[in-house]
């Protein structure tokens, strides 16, 4: 099979039909084998019964439907699990993204062997000051601290080589920096590619500000998994004991003063009269309390199996 396209779908009944038919016609024109993965992730409108109906208009048209609202991230993991396709598209359901940019974005996989090609919303219709504008300083922002030179990191139009989709796991809000996740899988070759978008046809962004702010803190989670691989709680670990030996460090020297004060049989000062004595207290309890912070990370960690638990309440394949 040669594409793939996963969409995550939340309340897009109306958006559907013509979705679904438009990348259809792109496909058919191209003479690509295909399959369109939907995603329902959770919708309470009419969504999955649209899907049932499209599916059976078009077996090439494939379902998910979770049991309740996962988010993007967990639809796209489930729809990449699934995915047959030798190229992996994703795109938006809400008709934002434009069909007929698949055919150029499958070359730029297959014929110019890029892992992960990007769409660049470049001229976007979207809010300016509830979207484009923070979008503008994070991807400025992932850019910096990430490497990748692109521009929209976030974009819901991407390609990626199969193997990409199959080595990366995607979870929480991490659907925004998934070039990211890909270059620390050790995929190097991430373009991007300028995608026309249009303004939400029907139904509304599910995405306010409120979803915004998780944003910043995925995104130091990610810099930070990927500067120290898979456990980076123990950086905080590492640094707490480090801190706790210098602390132990400082306590032992004014001890060993005061020792060898006693033994020469000199006035020693009191040991709670050495400024070294409140710097070694200090150093110890900074250096314990980081170390705590470093445990109970890899407490978290050991119940990260929670990141892949969404259920699936239907499947149609
Ligand atoms: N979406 C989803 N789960 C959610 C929120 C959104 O699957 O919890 C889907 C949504 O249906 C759409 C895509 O993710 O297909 C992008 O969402 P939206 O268009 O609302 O975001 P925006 O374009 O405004 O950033
Ligand atoms: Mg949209």
């Amino acid at each position: 099979m040669d594409i793939s396209v996963v969409v995550p779908l939340f309340n897009e009944e109306e958006s559907l039909p013509e979705l679904t038919s438009w990348i259809a016609r792109v496909m058919d024109a191209n003479g690509f084998s295909y399959e369109i993965i939907l995603i329902d992730d959770g919708s309470n409108d009419r969504s999955w019964e649209v899907v049932e109906k499209l599916h059976l208009q078009n077996p090439d048209i494939k379902a998910i439907k979770f049991r309740r609202n996962y988010g993007k991230s967990a639809a796209l993991q489930v729809g990449f699990t699934e995915a047959q396709g030798n190229v992996v598209i994703t795109m938006d359901a809400d008709l934002q993204d434009n069909p007929e940019e698949i055919p150029e974005l499958y070359q730029l996989i297959t014929e110019q062997q890029f892992d992960l090609v990007s769409g660049w919303k470049k001229k976007r219709y979207d809010p300016l000051l509830s979207k484009n504008i923070p979008s503008k300083f994070f991807n400025w922002i992932a850019r910096r601290s990430s490497g990748i030179k692109i521009h929209d990191f976030n974009c819901g139009l991407k390609a990626y080589r199969r193997q990409v989709v199959k080595s990366i796991e995607v979870y929480g809000e991490m659907h925004r920096y998934i070039p990211i996740l890909a270059k620390w899988a050790g995929f190097r070759k991430i373009g991007e590619k300028v995608v026309q978008h249009q303004e939400r046809k029907y139904g509304v962004t599910k995405f306010g500000f409120e979803r915004f702010l998780r944003g910043p803190l995925d995104l130091l989670s990610v810099i930070f998994i990927a500067k120290f691989s898979k456990r980076p709680m123990h950086f905080f670990g590492l640094m707490g004991s480090l801190v706790f030996l210098a602390g132990l460090i400082a306590a032992a020297s004014v001890g060993i003063h005061k020792l060898i004060a006693l033994a020469n049989q000199v006035p020693a000062p009191k040991v709670t009269e050495s400024p070294y004595f409140y710097l070694a207290l200090t150093a110890m309890i900074i250096g314990s309390q980081l170390f705590l912070a470093g445990f109970i990370g890899e407490l978290v960690s050991r119940n990260a199996s929670e990141r892949n638990k969404y259920l699936i309440e239907k499947k149609i394949s």
